[in-house]
């Protein structure tokens, strides 16, 4: 049985209590390793470890630092094929996608900041003859990262790189539900050659370990990327102690689709932002608004290429989707398909577990799951349900749509498809929204920002957004 270790002060450690969580494969349903089930000590040794890093760290030249990274980038690209591995395991994605999109991102995001640290710079404002102001951006200290399961490494390197590209140290805790590649990131960094303290991972449950560390004095800022509960959760404790704080939320995102699109490229573009990752990606579409004079012939030709889609074994490279995360979150998506059906909606594929049989006869698989008839205000049409599960209604006119798209809680990312170009940009525009993709899904430019309103979140990743989150600016006033 494999033990992930934490990674505290520089060396891989057990629990200082020694307690352990099993950790499953959603695929098998069978428990393949253990994970520490860390708590308040823990915490407190491994911020004490970064605090006292600091010093160093942020001292040294951003072309060190970078050196550094680029040299684990390295690392990591050298074991792309045994962190894909150990990605599909943990959390049943296909492994083709762990290998071509999951680990390839976390290289880039360790790239793109290591990089994006040799070419910054400030402002300056001068006053009239007499006065210059400069603003220096300063890191702050001890960042804690909280990242979820759905994209493991992934959201993981999104944070922690520009925390510590910035030249902070940090504290940070991967989802437990799929902890395996930070575990062996961590021993990736050891290998690299990071200092002692500059990065600690800590594995466990939410309220005991993440709620400590965001509680925790020495934490300056916390970068949090999980559900809208959670973020709640977490606002309340940071808010009192005013730490800064990056919250990215959950979504319910729309896909607007309007007569004129390029019809066949919107059909399987939309099917892709459904059903990737299992429905699991908070950017996913899952309520797809389509102009009433193409709707029955959109919705006929949608399910035509759903139905084609193989859900089975996630090492096996024909499957299309392999396993939901954990047995849990399957029973959280599948009681969602039987709310849609006692909320009036008609489910035209999917609708149940899938047993792929073999080794997978236990494990976690949905079928992808297509459901119309439902109105907006439906359950199902409002929140998140983070599964292989979408909902199709018409709209006629574009300010419907634009209502439509807009009456949920949540404005992560929407996705609007159309060749009228000036109805893109009004409508963009109009969307109360983080994101908005035209004629394209989840194209991504690290230099962007991102992030949602209203319930997907304050604040933004990405780019010069999150090396500004990382940092404090200062003002220096000089009279001349
Ligand atoms: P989650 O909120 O349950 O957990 C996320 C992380 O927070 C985990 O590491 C968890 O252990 C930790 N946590 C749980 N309770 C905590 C607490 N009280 N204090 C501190 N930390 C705590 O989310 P999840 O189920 O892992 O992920 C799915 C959610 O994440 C979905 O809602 C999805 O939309 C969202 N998500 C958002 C984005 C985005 O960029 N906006 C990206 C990916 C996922």
């Amino acid at each position: 049985m494999i033990r992930i270790l934490n990674y505290s002060n520089g060396v891989l450690t057990e629990p200082i209590q020694n307690n352990w969580l099993d950790n499953v494969n959603p695929a098998t349903a069978e428990v393949y390793s253990v994970l520490p089930a860390s708590d308040s000590e823990d915490v407190e040794r491994a911020v004490q470890a970064a605090r006292l890093a600091f010093p160093n760290w942020s001292g040294l030249k951003a072309a060190e630092r970078s050196t550094l990274m680029l040299k684990l980038a390295e690392l990591m690209e050298r074991d792309l094929e045994r962190l894909a591995q150990a990605e599909s395991t943990d959390s049943g994605k296909p492994l083709h996608v762990a290998r071509n999109v999951d680990i390839p991102r976390a290289i880039a995001n360790i790239r793109f900041f290591a990089t994006a640290i040799l070419h910054t710079s400030t402002e300056a404002h001068a006053m009239d003859q007499d006065a210059i102001n400069y603003t220096l951006r300063q890191p702050f200290g001890v960042a804690a990262c909280i990242s979820p399961w759905n994209l493991p490494l992934y959201l993981f390197t999104w944070k922690i790189a520009p925390a510590l590209a910035s030249g902070n140290t940090v504290v940070a805790k991967p989802s437990e539900v799929t902890p395996m590649t930070a575990f062996l990131f961590s021993k990736l960094c050891i290998e690299a050659g990071f200092p002692a303290g500059v990065l600690n991972v800590l594995h466990g449950l939410g309220p005991a370990v993440g709620a400590s560390l965001v509680g925790h004095p020495d934490v300056t800022a916390v970068s949090f990327t999980g559900g809208t509960r959670t973020g709640a959760e977490i606002a309340r404790i940071a808010a009192p102690q005013f730490k800064k704080l990056s919250l990215e939320l959950g979504g319910k995102n729309a896909t607007l689709i309007f007569a004129d699109c390029d019809f066949e490229h919107t059909v399987k573009e939309a099917v892709r932002a459904a059903f990737s990752n299992q429905g699991q990606i908070c950017l996913c579409g899952s309520r797809i608004l389509i102009e009433r004079s193409i709707y029955l012939q959109f919705r006929d030709a949608f399910v035509v290429r759903v139905n084609q889609l193989k859900v089975g074994n996630p090492q096996d490279a024909s499957s299309d989707l392999g396993a939901v995360v954990s047995e849990s979150h399957m029973e959280k998506v599948l009681s969602y398909i039987s709310l849609a059906k006692e909320e009036g909606g008609s489910i035209l594929c999917g609708g149940e577990r899938v047993y792929p049989g073999g080794e997978n006869e236990k494990g976690f698989f949905i079928a992808p799951t297509v459901i119309e008839g439902l109105n907006q205000q439906a359950r199902c049409n409002q929140e998140e349900i983070f599964g292989p599960v979408v909902t199709l209604m018409p709209f006629d006119t574009e300010a419907e749509a634009v209502e439509f798209a807009n009456s949920t809680a949540y404005g992560l990312a929407f996705s609007v498809w159309t060749n009228h170009v000036t109805r893109a940009h009004r409508i963009a525009a109009q969307l109360k929204t983080g994101i908005v993709w035209v004629n394209c899904w989840m194209l991504r430019d690290l230099r962007t920002p991102f992030g949602g309103v209203k319930h997907s979140g304050v604040g933004r990743e990405g780019g010069w957004e999150a090396l500004r989150f990382f940092t404090e600016a200062k003002n220096v006033c000089v009279k001349i």
